[in-house]
């Protein structure tokens, strides 16, 4: 079996979002970066947490899935976010950039529908802090088809946490004990 993909979100997943203070978590580092097509005199201020490189890295190295990108930095994510902390180049989904004014425009998650088709009919563990219960309901259908289907979902005030990678690890691993069984 192919390891189950790991989709990673980064805005509220890596970069937690600022609490009603304006601060973010003292673990996180400051970071100035510019994505592709901006000018580098404006750069983007970001906020990275040098574990969270570690925990991603143990993840990837125990192969148990195959990480992903998803994520409206597309393929500045690999090439900004990835290297800041001490990632390998991942791919990444290669996301639209639709005219929507609310991360929901359906009630759902906007990347969903791209990820359904780009994933097919692939096992995935999801990670992104934007889920809606519509998003949670076509997780179970997907699982109840036999395509095994997992959302994590960390608050993006605090973003990822190790337990979240717990779970992960914990999910993939009986999942890849199932098939070989
Ligand atoms: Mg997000």
């Amino acid at each position: 079996m192919r390891p189950p993909y790991l989709l990673l979100d980064v805005d509220g997943v890596l970069i937690p979002f600022p609490d009603e203070h304006g601060s973010t978590p003292t673990t996180h580092a400051r970071h100035d970066v510019v994505p592709a097509g901006r000018s580098a005199d404006n750069p983007v201020t970001v906020w990275l947490d040098p574990a969270h490189g570690r925990l991603l890295m143990n993840v990837i190295r125990a192969g148990l899935v195959t990480p992903v990108w998803c994520t409206s930095w597309r393929q500045d994510a690999a090439t900004l976010i990835g290297p800041l902390l001490g990632l390998p180049p991942l791919p990444h989904v290669d996301l639209p950039r639709p005219q929507i004014t609310t991360s929901h425009p359906n009630g759902y998650l906007w990347k969903r529908d791209h990820v359904d088709a780009w994933l097919a009919d692939a096992p995935a563990v999801w990670i992104d802090d934007d889920f809606t219960s519509l998003d949670h309901a076509w997780a179970a259908e997907r699982a109840a088809r036999g395509t095994a289907t997992l959302l994590v979902q960390p608050d993006p005030h605090l973003g990822l946490q190790p337990e979240h990678l717990t779970e992960v690890t914990k999910w993939a691993s009986q999942l890849t004990a199932a098939h070989a069984a």
